[in-house]
C-alpha cells in the first residue's frame, strides 16, 4: 500500500477482460505526483481500458486500482482528477460557456473561468453551441472542462486527435503549466512527437501488458539504430541487401537508412557512390523504439 499512497494513481497486477478480450492481463502502473506520464501502444493495446479503471468507470477482474489511495469510485477521489476521454457526450443545446460553468459547479473550488480560457483558448467559442463546434473545437472545449476543477490528476486520453498545429501547441503548453503546478498528467497518445515534447516517463503497452517504461531517452537508448539519411544514386534494393540494413525508404532522390551498423553503412555508401551528396546519421527517435519495442512484444 505504501507505493499506492506515494503515487497519485496506482494499478497494481489489474486484470481486465470484455468477454473473451483479455484487455489487461495484470498491469502495474504507478502514476508520479506531478509529473506527465505518456501511454503509448498499437490500437486496442489497454490504454483506454487503464484509465478507465483508475478512474473507477471499470472495475478490475483481478487486481486493484487506486485513485489518492482510495477506491477509485468514490467521489471524494474522483473530485481530484480532470478528465477528457475519446467518447465524451455532453448536453449538445449547451452553450460553451454554459459548460464551464455547469463543470465548474461540481468542484469545491473550481478553476477561474479566466484561468480555464487562458489556458484552453475556448474565449472566442463561449456563446457557440457544443453541437455546432467543428471536431477541434469540440475537443479544446472537452479540455477546458477537463481543467474546471484545480486538478491534481488530469487523464488526457488523445487530447490532441484532430487539432491544428496551434491548436495543439496551445494544449502542449497549457499542460506545462498546470504540471508546473503540480499536476500530473496521465496521456495517451499516438503522436509520439507529442510524447517526445511532453512526456517524464513512457509506459509502453501492448496486448494487455507493459513492454517497457522508462524515460524517452531511456526507451530510444534501447534501440541500437540509427538512420543514415543522404542523397544517393544507388538502388535501394541494392542496399536492403548490406548486412546490418534493416530497412531502406526512398523519397525522390533521398534515401533514409536504418541499420544497427551506421559506420559500416556510411563506408560503403561513400566507397560505392563516388556521387553521395548530404550524409547525415541520425540517432534513433521515441518512434523508432516504438516500432522496435512493440515488434519485439509481437
Ligand atoms: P486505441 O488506441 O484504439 O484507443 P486502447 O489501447 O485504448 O486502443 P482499449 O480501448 O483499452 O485499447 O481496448 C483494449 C481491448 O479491449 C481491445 O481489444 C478492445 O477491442 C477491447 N474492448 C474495449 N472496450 C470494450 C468493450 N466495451 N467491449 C468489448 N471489448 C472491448
Amino acid at each position: 500500500m505504501g507505493d499506492a499512497v506515494e503515487n497519485v494513481a496506482q494499478l497494481s497486477a489489474a486484470v481486465k477482460r470484455y468477454g473473451s478480450t483479455l484487455a489487461l492481463a495484470g498491469v502495474d502502473l504507478g502514476v508520479r505526483r506531478g509529473e506527465i506520464l505518456a501511454l503509448l501502444g498499437p490500437n486496442g493495446a489497454g490504454k483506454t481500458t487503464a484509465i478507465s479503471l483508475l478512474l473507477g468507470l471499470l472495475r478490475a477482474d483481478s487486481g486493484e486500482a487506486c485513485l489518492f489511495g482510495m477506491d477509485p469510485a468514490l467521489r471524494v477521489a474522483r473530485q481530484r482528477t480532470g478528465v477528457m476521454l475519446q467518447n465524451t457526450s455532453l448536453p449538445d443545446t449547451l452553450r460553451v460557456g454554459e459548460l464551464i460553468d455547469l463543470f465548474r459547479s461540481y468542484y469545491a473550488r473550481p478553476r477561474t473561468v479566466a484561468d480555464i480560457i487562458a489556458l484552453s483558448g475556448v474565449g472566442d467559442l463561449l456563446d457557440r453551441r457544443y453541437a455546432q463546434l467543428s471536431g477541434g473545437q469540440q475537443r479544446r472545449t472537452q479540455f477546458a472542462l477537463a481543467i474546471c476543477g484545480c486538478a491534481e490528476l488530469l487523464f488526457l486520453d488523445e487530447p490532441t486527435t484532430g487539432l491544428d498545429i496551434e491548436a495543439r501547441e496551445t494544449m502542449w503548453r497549457a499542460i506545462r503549466r498546470l504540471v508546473d503546478e503540480g499536476c500530473a498528467v496521465v496521456l495517451t497518445t499516438h503522436y509520439l512527437e507529442e510524447a517526445e515534447a511532453l512526456a517524464d516517463r513512457v509506459v509502453m503497452i501492448a496486448k494487455g501488458r507493459i513492454v517497457a517504461a522508462g524515460s524517452v531517452s531511456d526507451m530510444r537508448a534501447r534501440v541500437a539504430s540509427r538512420r543514415v539519411r543522404c542523397v544517393s544514386t544507388l538502388a535501394p534494393d541494392a542496399i536492403a541487401g548490406w548486412p546490418d540494413v534493416r530497412s531502406v525508404a526512398r523519397d525522390g532522390e533521398r534515401m533514409d537508412i536504418v541499420t544497427d551498423k551506421a559506420e559500416a553503412v556510411v563506408l560503403r555508401l561513400l566507397q560505392e557512390d563516388a556521387a553521395l551528396k548530404e550524409l547525415e546519421v541520425v540517432r534513433a527517435g521515441l518512434a523508432d523504439a516504438f516500432v522496435e519495442i512493440t515488434r519485439e512484444a509481437a
